[in-house]
């Protein structure tokens, strides 16, 4: 992971997230205050905007000046969570080219990050869904010997397959669980975003 691709990557986000900027605001309707989709919108493309001619000498300051516009122009839960959790890739990523194993330490910090401060465990339904499983996942296959971008596209398919996991799940976390039982059978907004964070480093490394 070089500086190029890590804008790129935020850059993929933002054009990802905008795309299914409504599909993510009706997640919210369904279990929340139907503001996913707009909340992050907004965030990431002014997170894409910041760093797109930011004079940067590490990987790491691209992702904390993500993490920073993130927190600054997201309102609700996602916010904080997102900014905090780039905020802290950014801050293990202080090279100039980050190779595999100091990337995906630096996704764990992420999720790490989303854990303390959110206090939400696996299958509370919540972006950790997607998010735990794709670090997995691109620990596993960078151990077996796959390249960053194989690594990053079983990242992809694990945190899909988690978000998709969230549907049954009973919220525990976060304003859905304020439903209680009605929360089940709707697939959790913030995974989906998580998903669709995956999927666009998949796609960005391939390209
Ligand atoms: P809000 O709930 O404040 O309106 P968003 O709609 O932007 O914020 O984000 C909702 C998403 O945030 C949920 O779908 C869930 O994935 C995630 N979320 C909410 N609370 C937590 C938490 N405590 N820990 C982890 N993720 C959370
Ligand atoms: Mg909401």
């Amino acid at each position: 992971m070089d500086i190029d691709l890590a804008r790129a990557w935020v850059r993929a986000i933002a054009v990802a997230v905008g795309q299914n900027k409504d599909h993510l605001t009706q997640l919210d309707s369904a279990i929340g205050d139907a503001d996913h989709g707009t909340n992050l919108d907004r965030g990431f493309s002014a997170a894409a905007d910041a760093v797109a001619d930011l004079a940067a000498d590490t990987v790491g300051v691209v992702f904390t000046k993500t993490g920073s516009t993130l927190i600054s122009s997201i309102g609700g839960s996602a916010g904080p969570l997102y900014g905090g959790a780039f905020r802290a890739v950014g801050k293990a990523l202080d090279v100039p080219v980050a190779d595999q194993r100091t990337f995906a330490a630096a996704l764990a910090a992420g999720l790490k990050s989303i854990r303390l401060l959110g206090a939400a465990a696996p299958g509370d339904k919540t972006m950790i869904d997607a998010y735990a499983p794709a670090v997995v996942a691109f620990e596993e296959r960078s151990r077996q010997g796959d390249g960053f971008a194989g690594a990053a596209s079983a990242a992809a398919d694990a945190a899909e397959e988690g978000m998709r996991a969230t549907t049954p799940l009973q919220a525990r976390k976060g304003r859905a669980s304020y439903l209680g039982a009605r929360s089940v059978g709707h697939q959790d907004p913030g995974a989906t975003s998580t998903a669709l964070i995956f999927r666009a480093l998949a796609d960005t490394a391939a390209r």
